[in-house]
């Protein structure tokens, strides 16, 4: 399986080859040169594996130079019980993502799959977690090290830590915003006391911090020599990690190949939804996949009118949804790439005109872009939007109604499932974070505060490891280069 940029100017490469890096050269996306196909014969035999069983399956469509051995020994080393261990009482760990039916009225079923019980309590502890054996698995064969350098408000860095800590011929430098995350998020991260893993906190915003990121990855010499690399949602191994859940809640959620589901996913980067949109291309019988937004509603404005308008940081509200505040999604383009029918020469222009103009327009109407919004539907794809009353509102009616608290992310993701769920189409929804992440907001909506998983009771007073920096680039530079000796 060989892997092409969506900007079509970056030589092909395989999986192997793309693993540790980010963007193409041409500053486009990789995506397969086609997508591999699974049959109803597959998917039957798929229905009863373990979930690790079903990755290693998944995985070596995409991952074709590794050996196989090597493959599945990976995807059990990951997916475990004991990885995947906070489940809420009713949940069985070893689904890794259990099921569990919110609704079942007049044949319109909602269900939520858990995908947020692995270390840090978010969904990207799913993709992460094999990231981490990946990276360690593909830099002992090169006999090679690799440094990755990171700015985080919350989720991603905690992930990124979690499922690096430990591993040989990895250093983890994460910056993050003195004394600006949560005192949870900030506990998650800094009690860590692996000695591969340090904790920045920069004093100064979250912008600050991505700045410090940008200005050193503009230094290619510094980069190369300190083997810098990232681990953003653009990693294609990221995205590849995703789909087997997508598959997994379709055969969770059915008995033959003849019924298809739907899935309502939390959106921020669109990396999530994403795999949804490669398990359908694959052929897995998936009806719609609704993008849900909070209050940054870029995404929802495009699948509603085919107008791609992205916002300014000034422009992006900070929600209690947090890590769905983003106005300009990083995996879009590899949507765009399929919907414009791969051509491209056309993404390179409407995604130059993004960065000149601040947009596209595919809706058709005289002086836009194309008229390719009128393909978006047959991809399966709708939207919807939701604010903080939603939000608050819908924490409390699905506390009042089945007895289970949610986090803020997946309260979005209900209310907007709940306008699209039709009779008997099964709509998942995708957990994406535990509500213990955010408390804050869930006493707002409940008055008390919320359940925290075993072990997770007193993080607050564990020993933390972390340096205080100012936000200064020469200083972080000799930092990392101080704890490399590179
Ligand atoms: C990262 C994140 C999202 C957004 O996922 P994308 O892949 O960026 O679309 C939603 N909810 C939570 C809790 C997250 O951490």
């Amino acid at each position: 399986m060989q892997y092409v940029s969506t900007r079509g100017q970056a030589p092909a490469q395989s999986f192997s080859q793309i693993l540790l890096g980010g963007l193409a050269p041409d500053g486009g996306l990789y995506l397969p040169v086609e997508y591999p196909k699974v049959s109803h014969v597959e998917l039957d035999a798929w229905r009863k594996l373990p979930y690790a069983d079903l990755a290693f399956e998944v995985l070596k469509k995409f991952a074709t130079d590794i050996p196989e051995a090597d493959l599945k020994a990976l995807a059990h080393k990951t997916y475990t019980a004991d990885v995947y261990r906070n489940v809420r009482a009713g949940e069985d760990a070893a689904q890794v993502t259990p099921l569990r039916v919110l609704e079942d009225k007049d044949g319109r079923k909602l269900v939520l799959q858990a995908l947020s019980n692995g270390p840090t309590l978010a969904f990207k502890d799913m993709a992460m977690q094999l990231l981490g054996n990946l990276f360690e698995y593909a830099l002992a064969k090169q006999h090679a090290e690799l440094n990755i350098f990171g700015a985080t408000s919350g989720d991603t860095g905690s992930a990124a830590e979690y499922a690096m800590r430990g591993k040989k011929g990895i250093r983890v430098f994460m910056l993050s915003p003195h004394k600006k995350m949560s005192a949870f998020q900030t506990a998650q991260m800094f009690s860590l006391q692996d000695p591969n893993i340090f904790n920045i906190a920069v004093e100064g915003v979250f912008d600050d911090c991505q700045d410090m990121v940008k200005a050193v990855s503009n230094d290619l010499e510094f980069k190369a020599r300190q083997k810098i690399g990232t681990v953003n949602s653009i990693n294609w191994a990221r995205v590849v990690a995703q789909v087997v859940y997508y598959i997994r809640g379709y055969l969770a959620a059915t008995t033959s190949n003849e019924q298809k589901v739907s899935f309502t996913v939390p959106s921020g980067n669109f990396g999530n939804i994403c795999a949804g949109h490669i398990a359908r291309m694959m052929g897995v019988p998936i009806a719609k996949l609704v993008v849900a937004t909070n209050e940054n509603d870029v995404l929802d404005e495009f699948f509603r009118t085919g107008v791609y308008r992205v916002r300014k940081s000034a422009e992006t509200f900070h929600t209690t949804s947090p890590s769905m505040d983003i106005s300009k999604a990083s995996n879009f383009e590899r949507f765009v790439f399929d919907l414009l029918g791969r051509d491209a020469s056309r993404v390179r222009a409407l995604f130059h005109k993004v960065e000149t103009q601040g947009g596209f327009d595919l809706s058709g109407k005289p002086g836009s872009d194309g008229d390719e919004f009128g393909k978006v539907a047959g991809y399966g794809f709708r939207s919807g939007k939701s604010v903080h009353a939603d939000r608050i509102a819908t924490i409390r009616d699905v506390q009042d109604r089945y007895g289970i608290t949610i986090d803020t992310h997946t309260a979005d993701g209900i209310k907007v499932a709940r306008e699209h769920v039709e009779p008997g189409v099964p709509m998942l929804i995708l957990e994406t974070a535990l509500p213990a992440k955010f408390n804050e907001t869930i006493r707002e909506a409940l008055g008390r505060d919320a359940k925290r998983p075993a072990g997770f009771e007193r993080i607050e007073d564990l020993p933390q490891r972390f340096e205080v920096m100012p936000a200064d680039v020469a200083a972080i530079k000799s930092f990392i280069a101080n704890h490399t000796g590179l």
